[in-house]
This record gives C-alpha cells, sequence and structure tokens, in this order.
C-alpha cells in the first residue's frame, strides 16, 4: 500500500492562547476600526498598567508603561512570565497538551 496516511499536526499555540491563561485580553474596538487587526489590549502581568498591548498578526506584546517596558514574543512571555527556559518554552508551544477526556 501506498497510500501514507497525513498525521495532523497540531497547530502551534499563538500568542493570544499562551497568553490568555494568564492575562484577560480584549480586542482592541477602536484599533480594529483603524483597521489595525487582531490588536489586544490588557492588564500588563508585571505593572499592572492596562498599557499591554498584543499584536495578535506578528504574535508579539508590549507594554507601554515606560517603568514597565516588558514586551517580546510568545516565547519571551512564557520565559519572562514563568521562568521556563527558552526550550522549555518552544515545547510548550509547539508540543500543546492534548486536553484529556479521562482514559
Ligand atoms: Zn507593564
Amino acid at each position: 500500500m501506498n497510500i501514507k496516511f497525513r498525521i495532523k499536526k497540531r497547530k502551534p499555540l499563538t500568542i493570544i492562547e499562551v497568553m490568555s491563561p494568564y492575562v484577560r485580553l480584549v480586542k482592541d474596538v477602536n484599533r480594529h476600526v483603524l483597521k489595525r487587526k487582531n490588536i489586544y489590549v490588557g492588564s500588563c502581568p508585571w505593572c499592572g498598567k492596562s498599557s499591554l498591548i498584543v499584536y495578535a498578526k506578528n504574535e508579539v506584546f508590549k507594554c507601554h508603561n515606560p517603568d514597565c517596558n516588558k514586551g517580546g514574543n510568545k516565547y519571551n512571555f512564557l520565559m519572562h512570565y514563568k521562568g521556563m527556559s527558552y526550550n522549555e518554552a518552544v515545547d510548550v508551544i509547539k508540543n500543546p497538551r492534548p486536553t484529556k477526556t479521562g482514559d
């Protein structure tokens, strides 16, 4: 048999999926109207100010509080926030744990 079964690869987590368990993100409606799509705003988990902006399309986040100034990509988020190493963050994002339905 030459038929190859295509194994569905799990998609890596998006920055929104990575951050939303820890940060409440809301779609920025005003920016959305201005055709800057996929921008989310929320409270920064480091400084607590609502100055966090997540650019979903570019998969980067940035806190616009100059005293905090945290920013980076989804890997940096897990490294900064969860204290993971880069490799651990890559593993979490590329191999999301399947949600077990109790076996
Ligand atoms: Zn901040």
